[in-house]
């Protein structure tokens, strides 16, 4: 969308994109993407050396989305027309991966700002599987 702004060029065939049109809201096709996370890139970092001169903790997203009901949440109200699982989550290898990687940026401190942590597929053996790995960093 940025290179269609940039150039001006035509919105129409950009994949997922909703905009209004003449007062008439307009919704191209969806893009089928893969609902494992471990098969996207890690997040962009460019602006972390803030949190790492403040020694604030770096964020972490170790999972998208939750299950629950909560009637004041938005969660719910995101995924009623979402085609995706209310929940995925990362493996523990690749998420130690990504902490490994902030590491050798620099990143001392991170905090884990997933939605719902134990969710899904996760249960008191994932745990135990994953608090290990974490020690070993
Ligand atoms: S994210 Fe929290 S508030 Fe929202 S539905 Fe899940 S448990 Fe409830």
């Amino acid at each position: 969308m940025a290179n269609a702004l940039q150039t001006n060029t035509n919105q129409t065939n950009i994949n997922g994109l909703c905009y209004k049109q003449n007062d008439i809201n307009i919704h191209n096709n969806i893009v089928q993407i893969s609902y494992c996370l471990d098969d996207l890139p890690f997040p962009v970092r460019d602006t972390m050396q803030m949190a790492i001169d403040k020694r604030t903790p770096v964020h972490l997203l170790t999972a998208h989305g939750c299950t629950g009901h909560c009637a004041f949440c938005s969660i719910n109200s995101f995924f009623k027309l979402s085609q995706t699982p209310k929940w995925r989550g990362r493996s523990i290898e690749n998420i130690i991966s990504e902490i490994k990687h902030l590491k050798t940026l620099g990143v001392e401190h991170i905090k884990i700002i997933d939605d719902s942590f134990v969710d899904g597929n996760r249960d008191i053996q994932w745990c135990l599987h994953f608090k290990p790995s974490f020690l070993i960093l």
